[in-house]
């Protein structure tokens, strides 16, 4: 298994991933998305728009806003209940999750411990210029929220019938303090989520078809399903607002952990927020005009997490060959153009062509140093899935090579019909 040095290194060499605020010293827990993660970022957020959201006229997407009304976090019981148990070294006055460490010692410095403190993990502000109680604002610790507010809001616009759901992504803020593992924890990351509303009695049911769809969806999209699980949450590990919850765990290089969430959250939003604001959040059957809050089954993708994984899962040595085996649909680029040689100008502005070409169907790289060998090695560590060289047969007959990243085979294709080849590959690739 890849080492997570090893993950981190290549992100920052080849511009997938840089720490945040590098050039003062960084900050614990925040990243910055170079040129090729936010490429594969944007990638995996539409293909998981594409699956969720466009291909399913049951779903309803939204974006709401990042600060609410705080009302919305006191209905929502985070103001009271979204904390983690931590606990501060007396001597270093390091804080660290209670339910993370075995003795009373602290782990870094051997100090005596003080008693668990609940600490609040929502980021908290001010609006407008007065620190005061009638002023605070939280930044959102989850979408989840922005899509109950805006039930009615839906019901009315859209007409829905049961069962349906409303889709989001964007980005959630915790105040974490526990080491990060690059960015498996960060305090700002993106999620995508799904509030699926049901019939009260349908829920389990439900909840079974969405263990499915979560778990093809992470084989879809590249991630190694030997090293997936699911766990079930146990009673005393249940979010405040949930009956059952079951994470899909994935095997990282620091061990099992977190990737998406499904949790059955009953009634407990509408009602809370119907009793908060004194609307009526309740749905009515079209056909009998009876009245019922539904109940909702909720699927959690972290962004980030998926990004991991599917650099995990993709990460792949081959002596000192070096090779990102992406899916091509997550990949950054698609396809890499090289003239076979610098210095032949016809072959270099056949070279350009070819690139116009076919850049205006994906994201495409176009390289003339060095030589072959190093560009193709170059294109494998970024997951490239497709390598197109314009050499000196290419004068005499148009033809071009497309050399393939995982078998490093080279077949010969009409420059007419290179498009389409690659098209198809696109299309049947997993
Ligand atoms: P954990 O137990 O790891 O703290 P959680 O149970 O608090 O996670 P949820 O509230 O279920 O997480 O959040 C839903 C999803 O959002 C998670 O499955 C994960 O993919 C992602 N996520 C949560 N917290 C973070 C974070 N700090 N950094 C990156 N992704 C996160």
């Amino acid at each position: 298994m890849v080492s997570m040095d090893k993950i981190v290194s290549l992100c920052k060499r080849r511009g997938f991933v840089y720490p945040g605020s590098e050039i003062y010293g960084g900050m614990a827990n925040t990243w910055d998305y170079g040129p090729l993660g936010a490429r594969m970022l944007a990638n995996i957020k539409k293909l998981w728009w594409d699956s969720f959201v466009d291909r399913r006229d049951n779903v309803f997407p939204l974006d709401s806003g990042i600060i609410s009304n705080p009302k919305v976090w006191e209905a929502s019981g985070h103001i009271a209940s979204f904390t983690d148990p931590l606990v501060e070294c007396k001597s270093c006055h390091k804080r660290f999750r209670a339910d993370h460490i075995d003795s009373n010692k602290c782990p870094e410095c051997s100090g005596e411990l003080a008693e668990a403190k609940l600490f609040n993990l929502m980021f908290k502000t001010f609006i407008g210029p007065v620190e005061e109680q009638g002023s605070i604002a939280y930044l959102r610790p989850e979408t989840a929220q922005g899509m109950f507010v805006n039930f009615k809001n839906i019901l009315i616009t859209e007409r829905p019938t049961l069962p349906f759901g409303i889709a989001q992504i964007g980005k959630a803020f915790r105040n974490e303090i526990t080491p990060g593992n690059f960015i498996f924890r960060t305090l700002e990351f993106e999620q995508m989520e799904i509030e699926w509303f049901v019939r009260p009695d349908s829920w389990e049911k439900e909840f079974e078809e969405w263990k499915n769809r979560m778990w093809q969806w992470l084989l879809d999209v590249g991630v190694d399903k030997d090293r997936l699980k699911w766990r079930a949450h146990g009673h005393d590990e249940l979010s405040h607002y949930s009956k059952r919850t079951e994470d899909i765990e994935f095997e990282f290089p620091f061990g099992w952990g977190e990737l998406y969430g499904l949790a059955y959250r009953t009634d407990f939003d509408l009602k809370n927020h119907t009793a908060k604001s004194g609307q009526d959040l309740q749905y009515e059957d079209p056909q009998t005009g009876e009245k019922f809050f539904p109940h909702v089954v909720e699927p959690t993708f972290g962004v980030g997490r998926t990004f991991l994984t599917i650099l995990l899962s993709a990460y792949t040595e081959d002596g000192d060959r070096m090779i990102l085996k992406l899916n091509p649909k997550v990949a950054p680029y698609k396809v890499a153009v090289f003239p076979l040689v610098a210095n032949k100008p016809e072959i270099v502005e056949k070279a350009h062509s070819v690139y116009e070409l076919i850049s205006t169907n994906y994201p495409t790289f176009f390289d003339e140093r060095g030589n072959i060998g190093k560009r193709y090695y170059a294109q494998d560590e970024i997951g490239t899935p497709w390598c197109v060289t314009i050499d000196y047969q290419t004068l005499e007959d148009n033809t071009v090579t497309i050399r393939d990243r995982d078998t490093t085979k080279q077949e010969r294709v009409s420059v007419d019909q290179l498009k389409e080849v690659l098209d198809k590959k696109l299309r049947n690739s997993e």
